[in-house]
Parts: C-alpha cells; structure tokens; sequence
C-alpha cells in the first residue's frame, strides 16, 4: 500500500456506499445528557471511512477506452 501518493490528476467518485453522506449521528439510546442535548455517537461509512469518495481504482483508469 503506498497510503497517501498525491497523483496529479486524482479522481474520485461519490461513495457507491453511503452516496456521499460518508458520517452519520446515531442517537446512543443513553438518553440526555446534563446540558439537555441528545447522546450520539459518530460513526463512518466503512466503506470510505468517512471521506465520502471512492478512489477510482487502476483498472477503472486505464480500462475506460471502449
Ligand atoms: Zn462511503
């Protein structure tokens, strides 16, 4: 894995998985807290991890002439 390799003309796609709404708040069931505001916890689309894009895999790049 080369992790972060800045790529002159990187491309990404919405997320297939979440659509773009890569975080979302879910209400923990604890109820309140002292202030008042609902407890939630927030969590990521596993599929993007939270980035909601998708990278544009190798195959897709070089494989788009028909
Ligand atoms: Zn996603």
């Amino acid at each position: 894995m080369t992790g972060h390799t800045p790529a002159p003309h990187a491309q990404a796609r919405i997320c297939p998985n979440c659509h773009g709404f890569a975080t979302a708040a879910i209400t923990s069931g604890l109820g309140r807290d002292h202030r008042g505001h609902l407890r939630t916890i927030t969590v990521d689309c596993p599929a993007c991890h939270g980035h909601g894009t998708t990278p544009l895999s190798a195959a897709q790049l070089t494989g788009g002439r028909a």
